[in-house]
Parts: structure tokens; C-alpha cells; sequence
């Protein structure tokens, strides 16, 4: 799909509608049959591209599809049921994405996980399950895409990683862990592959109104408050304030940003 694209010349204007289009672009979006992933993939098709995602469960993900795809006269969205943490399959996963729907151009890494427990009560196995899935598998399906990215000397990679890489917020010390780590990750590949056609940055978003943020709040109006109390916003996004931050890093318009990790966030990066 990316030979579609006509290339801007490095030095003429991008026309609005060219610089935060997708068209033509094929994105795999992990955990993209539900909260944050699901809405960076309905932005995605909204601005052109054609989305694949991913997740363990089918049915979320059929459903998901039959959303993206309603009214839309060629199916933009599909769906492989993956494991991230099943890392030996991930080089295949690829493999057969880009056999049956062609050249990845944009990657985001959005499956993840979380768990509130005080750190001292967190097991070597809760610690082990939340960076495998959060960090080791990020890895896994990240070099995966960016050797072919590479060889075509294009490509846009997206972490989505949390406020929690920055901050120090009690409960979540192997999510945190995993998230900061991330972040890491994010400059060096940046500086590798800088160059090379490859951009890697990261979204970090505040509290962000899904299953996960919910799980964590577990109903409980004091935490509700003390989050909102800590967002000069005062209130939750939305997971599509990612999705539209996902567009503009995987558009030509963020063709000058990488090794970036952009704050969505209601204003919790200003400090606590
Ligand atoms: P949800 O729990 O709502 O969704 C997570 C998605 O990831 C699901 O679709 C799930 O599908 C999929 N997933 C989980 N594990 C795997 C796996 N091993 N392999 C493949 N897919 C998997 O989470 P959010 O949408 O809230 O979070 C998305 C990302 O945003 C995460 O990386 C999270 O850390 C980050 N984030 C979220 C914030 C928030 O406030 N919500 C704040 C900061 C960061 P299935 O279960 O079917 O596999």
C-alpha cells in the first residue's frame, strides 16, 4: 500500500490534507479490539489507512472490525488473533501480514497490562507476566517489523507506553518498570535507526477513560479524585485524544520527530 504514497520532496510545503493523511498506509495495531487500540485504529482508517489488529480474544476483535468497517465501500480493518507474549510467533505473524496484505508501514505497540498491588506484594510471577507482555514482547514484534521497515526505508513506530514511566505512582512498580523501560527502548531504536527511513517514538497518556483505567480506579471515588486532582485538566481523556496523537506520529507531518515520547494527558506532565 505504501508504494501508493507519492513522497513530498524534503524541501516543499505538505499540503494539510497530504501531511495527516494515512491513505495508502497499512498499520498492525496490537490489543486493537478494544479501549486505547481501538480507538488509535478507528483514527487510523478515518485517515486513510488500512488497520490490522490484534488481540488474544476473537470475538472483541470481529466486533471491532465490523465497527471500522460499516459504511465503508472497501474493508479497511482485518484481524489476526495473536499473543504478543508468544514471541517465537512473531516474526511469522509478520511474515504473513505483509504476505496477505502487503508492507507494513506503521506499527503500534499498544497491547499491555497492569496490576495495583504494593510492590512487596508482588510475586517474581506478576513482575515476570507484566514486563513480558509490556516490554519483552514490544521488543520482539518491534524488530520484527523494523528489519523490513528498514530494507524499504520507511516506516513509523509507535509505543504507546504511560504517565507511569515518569512518576512515581505507588502500586504499579512492575507496570511502571516495564513503561519506563519503553521509554528507553524508544531513543536508542530512534538513534539506530535514524536515517534509515525509521521513526520510533512513544505516547504517554494520563488517565484515559477504558477498562483498564477503570479496573485500576476499581470504582473507588477518593482514587477517582486524587487522579482528577492531579490533572490540571480535571478530567479523563478519551481514547481517541491518543488515537489522534497515533495519526500525527504516523503521518508525514511528525516526519521530522523521532526518539519523541509525547504526553496525552490533561496537563499531568506540568508535575504533581
Ligand atoms: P485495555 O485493557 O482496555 O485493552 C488492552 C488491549 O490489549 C485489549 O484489546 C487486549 O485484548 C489486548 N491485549 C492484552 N494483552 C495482550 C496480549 N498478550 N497479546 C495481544 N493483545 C493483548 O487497555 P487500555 O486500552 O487502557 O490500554 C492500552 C495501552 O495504553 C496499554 O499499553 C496501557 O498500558 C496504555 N495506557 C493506558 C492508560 C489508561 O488510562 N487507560 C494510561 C496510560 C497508558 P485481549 O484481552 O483480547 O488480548
Amino acid at each position: 500500500p505504501n508504494q501508493q504514497v507519492a513522497e513530498p520532496a524534503a524541501d516543499t510545503h505538505i499540503r494539510f490534507d497530504h501531511a495527516f493523511s494515512l491513505a495508502g498506509k497499512l498499520a498492525l495495531i496490537t490489543g486493537g479490539g478494544s479501549g486505547i487500540g481501538f480507538d488509535i485504529a478507528r483514527c487510523m482508517v478515518d485517515a486513510g489507512a488500512t488497520v490490522i489488529i490484534t488481540g488474544r480474544r476473537e470475538q472483541p476483535l470481529r466486533d471491532a472490525v465490523a465497527a471500522l468497517t460499516a459504511d465503508r465501500p472497501t474493508p479497511a480493518a482485518h484481524y489476526v488473533v495473536n499473543d504478543v507474549t508468544e514471541r517465537d510467533r512473531l516474526d511469522g505473524l509478520v511474515a504473513d501480514i505483509e504476505t496477505t496484505y502487503g508492507p507494513i508501514d506503521v506499527l503500534v505497540n499498544n497491547a499491555g497490562i497492569n496490576m495495583k498491588k504494593p510492590a512487596l506484594e508482588v510475586t517474581d510471577a506478576d513482575f515476570d507476566r507484566i514486563v513480558h507482555t509490556n516490554l519483552n514482547s514490544v521488543f520482539s514484534l518491534t524488530r520484527a517489523c523494523a528489519g523490513r521497515m528498514i530494507e524499504r526505508g520507511t516506516g513509523s513506530i509507535i509505543m504507546i507506553s504511560s504517565m507511569a514511566a515518569y512518576y512515581g505512582i505507588d502500586r504499579v512498580v512492575a507496570y511502571a518498570a516495564s513503561k519506563s523501560a519503553v521509554e528507553g527502548m524508544v531513543k536508542v531504536l530512534a538513534s539506530e535507526f535514524s536515517g534509515k527511513g525509521v521513526r520510533v517514538n512513544a505516547i504517554a497518556p494520563g488517565f484515559i477513560e477504558t477498562a483498564m483505567s477503570k479496573t485500576a480506579m476499581g470504582g473507588d471515588p477518593d482514587r477517582f479524585a486524587r487522579a482528577m486532582r492531579r490533572t490540571p485538566m480535571g478530567k479523563f481523556g478519551k481514547p481517541e485524544d491518543i488515537g489522534w496523537a497515533a495519526v500525527f506520529l504516523a503521518s508525514d507531518a511528525a516526519r521530522y520527530v523521532t526518539g519523541a515520547s509525547l504526553p496525552v494527558d490533561g496537563g499531568n506532565s506540568i508535575g504533581f
